[in-house]
């Protein structure tokens, strides 16, 4: 009998938020066999310990039960068993993010590393995986970019779907229930749409086709002779899952599909013919994580070939994978149409204000923010701005001054387009046939000069690795693009970040260097008064209290550290720089 990994997935307790799920595996090879639970999930880098969601842990070998003993966090043993192996476990599901699972009478959804045991050694073999139905009386349906198996579904199941390792069997999460669903071709590919949660009215249509033409313009750029959508190897649909909140935001990608949670106001309806402002953002989700399809999923950092789902795993090229995909999902809502040349500057030009927002940009090299995600960008606390730089804003303004100095030095011959295309035929189309290989840490310069015949190693040196800022004023005026800096506001401010608390004001981030660090503020006091008076708790109020003043003036700031009343006497100041505007100087 060929050796496979069966998977049962019981959604039995949709109050308690509780999933069953049995793994049946062929007998071990040794007296003890040992399984476990990933700790993170690839593309979000952060030790997770997903094990802690496992309420209890039952094991039976043959018909006989058995005892697993727990080893660490994510590790249990077996022992003595000489038959087929068959362990289950209890989840508890209810983490609203795109990273876990979530389950009541509503819906569910959940990612492989979540339920899915490996069996050490074993994570080679094939595994299929069953979806039973939920108890109370529901018409759900099973949505994933798993490819279903042929076996005809019995009553009380959803699904059997198949997969042939344990890395593919967790890259493809599951949405159950009754979404609302649209499909589209896109370069003759199917791409199907899930939206959960309540979303009245949807103009699902609108949002197909703009996505379809989003989903076409990356096809195009990476596979402009085959024009071959990047998932058919591993699956046969592209699923872009959807669950619609009232005010949330993120995304997750997978081979062949993405994760994402978008705020209902965001989303376009029917009623009204403009969509809302927020439409833009999520239109640039779902073209980042669609990047990611090709861009990570396939090209990958050789440290994630192949993943160790336990440990951290370290490369100092994160800006390469999320800063590129950052530069190109905007970039590509220009090429597909979904906003025209003056709404791609004023996004590119927001990037550019927030990079240059923090201090920690001089502090914190690209290279070294990559390598330290782990601890840094996932675990970033109200020293931030001062403490690191982000590989995903300075990763895309890189990826531009790259694909600006190529177009320079090229005579507009080649591009940052070029690049992307040799990674894909170098490391991604293949990906999945034989050993996989990963982008080595000092592999891109070389590739970059092979694509395009410019050498980038000092721009590369002076932009990664030290922590220059990316010359973005001269190299967009040999582009036709006027860089400016504004003053938002020529009144001073404190040189701080605040947010509301109840009737209070707290303050969120002190930016160094500025006058509220210089006067001693911190984090986390409340602001009572300046020059007496008393504060409201809004960012407004702190406006109006600051508008009598002028820079360099002194004011004094009475504030609560913990139940301690204190005075202050900041001097105030006008910030160093404002707001980034850009517009072309050509045309
Ligand atoms: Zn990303």
């Amino acid at each position: 009998m060929k050796q496979t990994l069966h998977y049962n997935v019981d959604p039995y307790d949709p109050a308690g938020h509780r999933l069953k799920i049995q793994l049946r595996m062929p007998q071990p090879k040794g007296k003890r066999q040992v399984v476990c639970l990933p700790s993170w999930i690839p593309g979000s880098y952060l030790i997770r310990d997903f094990s802690r969601h496992v309420e209890t842990m039952r094991a039976w070998c043959g018909k006989k039960s058995i005892r697993p003993e727990k080893l660490d966090t994510s590790r249990w043993a077996l022992d003595g068993c000489d038959g087929p192996l068959t362990i289950e476990i209890i989840v508890y599901a209810w983490d609203f993010s795109v990273r876990e699972a979530h389950f009541d009478e509503s819906h569910a959804f959940f990612n492989g590393t979540s339920v899915f045991l490996l069996p050490e050694g074993m994570d080679h073999l094939p595994c299929t995986v069953r979806i039973a139905a939920p108890p109370h009386r529901v018409k759900w349906r099973a949505y994933t970019s798993m490819p279903a198996s042929k076996q005809r579904i019995e009553r009380g199941a959803l699904g059997y779907f198949t997969a042939p390792n344990y890395d593919a069997v967790i890259d493809h999460p599951f949405e159950l229930g009754t979404p609302q669903v649209i499909t589209f071709k896109a370069r003759g590919a199917l791409h199907e749409m899930v939206f959960t949660g309540a979303a009245p009215g949807l103009d699902l249509k609108r949002i197909a086709k703009d996505t379809q033409r989003i989903c076409e313009a990356q096809i195009d750029l990476f596979e402009p002779k085959t024009k071959q959508a990047p998932f058919l190897d591993s699956a046969n649909k592209y699923v872009f899952m959807t669950l619609v909140t009232q005010n949330g935001y993120g995304g997750l990608e997978h081979r062949a599909s993405t994760a994402l949670v978008a705020s209902r106001q965001d989303l376009p309806v029917m009623a009204s013919e403009t969509p809302p402002d927020g439409y833009r953002q999520f239109l640039g989700l779902v073209s980042h994580e669609y990047f990611h399809t090709w861009h990570v999923k396939r090209i990958k950092p050789a440290a994630f070939a192949p993943y160790d789902y336990l440990v951290p795993q370290h490369t100092r090229l994160l800006w390469v994978f999320e800063g590129f995909t950052s530069y190109y999902d905007d970039l590509m809502l220009l090429r597909s149409g979904a906003i025209d040349l003056p709404g791609y500057l004023s996004l590119l030009a927001k990037t550019i204000t927030s990079v240059h927002t923090g201090s920690g940009r001089q502090k914190q090299s690209l290279a070294e923010s990559s390598f330290d995600a782990w601890t840094k960008y996932y675990k970033q606390n109200e020293n931030a701005p001062n403490a690191i730089v982000s590989y995903y804003t300075k990763g895309a303004l890189v990826a531009l001054g790259l694909d600006l100095t190529i177009r320079e030095a090229s005579d507009n011959q080649r591009s940052l387009d070029d690049v992307m295309r040799a990674l894909w035929q170098g490391y991604g189309r293949d990906f999945f046939q034989g050993k996989p290989v990963g982008l080595d840490e000092n592999a891109l310069i070389d590739l970059i000069e092979q694509a395009t015949g410019v050498d980038v190693s000092m721009q590369i040196d002076r932009w990664v690795d030290q922590h220059e800022d990316v010359p973005l004023a001269q190299l967009l005026a040999k582009a036709g693009i006027e860089l400016t800096w504004e003053a938002t506001d020529q009144r001073p401010d404190l040189g701080l970040t605040i947010k509301p608390n109840g009737p209070d004001l707290v303050v969120r981030q002190v930016f160094a260097n500025g006058p509220a660090h210089k006067a001693g503020l911190s984090a986390g006091d409340t602001l009572v008064a300046i020059d007496g008076l008393r504060l409201g708790n809004s960012a407004s109020a702190l406006k109006e209290r600051l508008r009598p003043y002028r820079s360099g003036q002194r004011v004094t700031v009475h504030f609560f550290r913990g139940d301690s009343l204190r005075s202050s006497k900041v001097r105030l100041a006008v910030p160093n720089k404002g707001v980034c505007r850009l517009r072309p100087s050509r045309f």
